[in-house]
């Protein structure tokens, strides 16, 4: 499949890719379209290029106008689509550039990253014989904003969510015949307050790290439904059970959410020697966006 193809065929000049037919989304209608659909739960075609998104968002899921300003240039993020984003290959700087690693040459080939430059794309939590993370922001806001993924092929569809969607780094769990169709988000998506913070080398580049909270309040301002998701720090988005758990039901303060994370990264992080830097940031990161969340309710 090919959306936008802006990271499709870099692949195919860095080896990555090579694709006997390419199919084109861009002229595929349901594909196309964002609309209200059952249970009021809204639907985000595959082929809506980045900038038709941010500006469908503006007043109506301001989170995604934000993250996708962070996305690239604005002559990318006219072509670049949806699906595209979600599906686009990791970052790893071997990988990109021809090293025979285990992710390009095999099981016999070893990770250069965990000797080697990790610093910036790789994985701080959970990572096993590759280290890379995925690296669509969009997967990150998805996940905080609880999306599912319509997945449909000739025999039928079927939804995932956003962690689901991947089996490992950048790399999309598909069936045989099966294409991202649609992101679908909850009816209750405008009740949501969300904030997005991305740590990154330069204006448009990848996320080092990312973090998207999504908060429902109640009417007295306590938070009746919340949930954070990093990028950047694990193979696919990462969201902090207990964190999501300790701050359900009441308006926590930011020491509170830097205790509760500290807490869980210190049971699920493994970091390597030079990346652990990412999990002070995820910690600095969630307090901000804790303080934003909350002076967005109380405005
Ligand atoms: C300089 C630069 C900076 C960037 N910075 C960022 C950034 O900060 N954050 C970020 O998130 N992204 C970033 N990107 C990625 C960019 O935003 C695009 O989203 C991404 O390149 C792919 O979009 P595309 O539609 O062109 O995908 P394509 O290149 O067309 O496809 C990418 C992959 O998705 C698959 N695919 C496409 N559509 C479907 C479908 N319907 N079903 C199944 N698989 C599908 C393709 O087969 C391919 O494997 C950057 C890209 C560039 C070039
Ligand atoms: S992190 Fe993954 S892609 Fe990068 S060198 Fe290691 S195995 Fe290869």
């Amino acid at each position: 499949m090919i959306g936008g193809g802006t990271d499709l065929m870099a692949q195919r000049d860095q080896g990555l890719a090579a694709p006997l037919v390419v199919i084109g989304t861009s002229a595929v209608a349901s594909m196309r379209r964002i609309r209200t659909v059952d249970r009021g739960r809204i639907e985000i075609g595959a082929a809506v290029t980045l900038a038709e998104l941010a500006d469908w968002a503006r007043t109506r899921v301001p989170i995604l106008t934000s993250v996708v300003t962070t996305i690239a240039s604005a002559q990318i993020r006219q072509v670049a689509t949806v699906a595209g984003n979600l599906g686009q290959e990791k970052r790893c700087w071997f990988f990109r550039n021809d090293f025979d690693c285990y992710k390009r040459g095999g099981v016999t080939c070893p990770c250069y990253a965990i000797e080697g430059d990790h610093r910036l794309h790789h994985a701080a939590i959970g990572a096993h014989r590759c280290q890379a993370v995925t690296p669509s922001d969009l997967a990150t806001v998805f996940d905080a904003l609880d999306a599912r993924i319509r997945l449909v092929s000739a025999t039928g569809s079927r939804e995932v969510t956003v962690t689901d969607l991947y089996v490992g780094p950048g790399e999309l769990g598909l069936r045989a015949g099966e294409v991202i169709e649609a992101v679908l988000l909850p009816a209750e998506v405008g009740e949501v307050v969300g904030v997005f913070d991305k740590l990154q080398q330069t204006e448009g580049d990848f996320a080092l790290v990312s973090v998207a909270l999504c908060v429902r309040p109640d009417a007295e301002g306590r938070w009746a439904s919340a949930r954070y998701t990093f990028g950047g720090l694990a193979a696919r988005p990462w969201s902090p059970a207990k964190l999501n758990a300790g701050v359900l039901g009441r308006r926590p303060g930011t020491a509170e959410v830097t205790t509760l994370l500290d807490h869980e990264l210190e049971w699920e992080a493994h970091p390597l020697p030079g990346n652990r830097w990412k999990l002070d940031a995820a910690v600095g990161m969630a307090a901000r966006v804790t303080s934003q969340a909350l002076e967005a309710r109380d405005e």
